[in-house]
């Protein structure tokens, strides 16, 4: 006879999940909707969700892009203890606030960002003590032009001086048509909404 095998949660665990809520009121209320308490566990993002907002996940990002788990009643393994340990909502609303309000946009739109790729995989970096060098995306206008402007100054570099002129000058014309104040006045009129910019 085969007999069911039943997980518990170990109660050490239990409290250890039960501290994380309860002394960071980020984590004790959903870090999607702001509204409900957490039920939840997002481990791609090592961050707590409410029950409706996990079937959102589900539903609209899949297992592969959001591993959802339930926080109480199973148990966990040391890498999802570690990842919302590292993690949290307030580290994930923080890092996406720099990307025009993006911590408060809808499921897809936040989590199938280049930033929400980005910061899952140095959690994960983070977690597995794997090293992890790669650039964070561009937060702005700017941001994006001057790395355009260093990316093919670097590329150039090892082609020779002469590219590498004709790069600055491309730079200094970028800097004189205005373009970078004209996409920053886009960018700070998007982000205020209403406010005094
Ligand atoms: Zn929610």
């Amino acid at each position: 006879m085969i007999t069911e095998l039943h997980l518990e949660q170990p109660a050490a665990l239990t409290a250890l999940l039960q501290e994380l809520l309860s002394k960071d009121t980020y984590n004790k209320f959903c870090v999607d909707c702001n509204r409900n308490e957490s039920t939840h566990t997002s481990v791609t993002y090592g961050t707590f969700i409410c029950q409706d907002c996990a079937s959102i996940h589900l539903a609209v990002l899949g297992m592969d892009k959001s591993y959802v788990k339930p926080i109480f009643g199973e148990p966990w393994d040391n890498h999802q203890v570690r990842m919302v340990q590292l993690g949290g909502n307030k580290k994930l609303w923080d890092f996406l606030k720099q990307y025009a309000g993006l911590e408060q946009k809808g499921v897809s739109q936040k989590y199938e960002s280049a930033a929400a790729r980005f910061y899952r995989k140095k959690l994960n970096a983070e977690a597995t003590g794997r090293p992890f060098s790669e650039k964070e995306p561009p937060k702005n206008a700017e941001e994006y032009l001057d790395r355009g402007v260093e990316g093919a100054k670097s590329v150039a570099k090892s082609a020779g001086e002469g590219i590498v002129k004709g790069v600055n000058i491309l730079g200094n014309k970028i800097e004189e048509s205005g373009i970078k104040d004209k996409l920053k006045g886009f960018f700070a009129k998007k982000t205020s909404q209403g406010g005094t910019q």
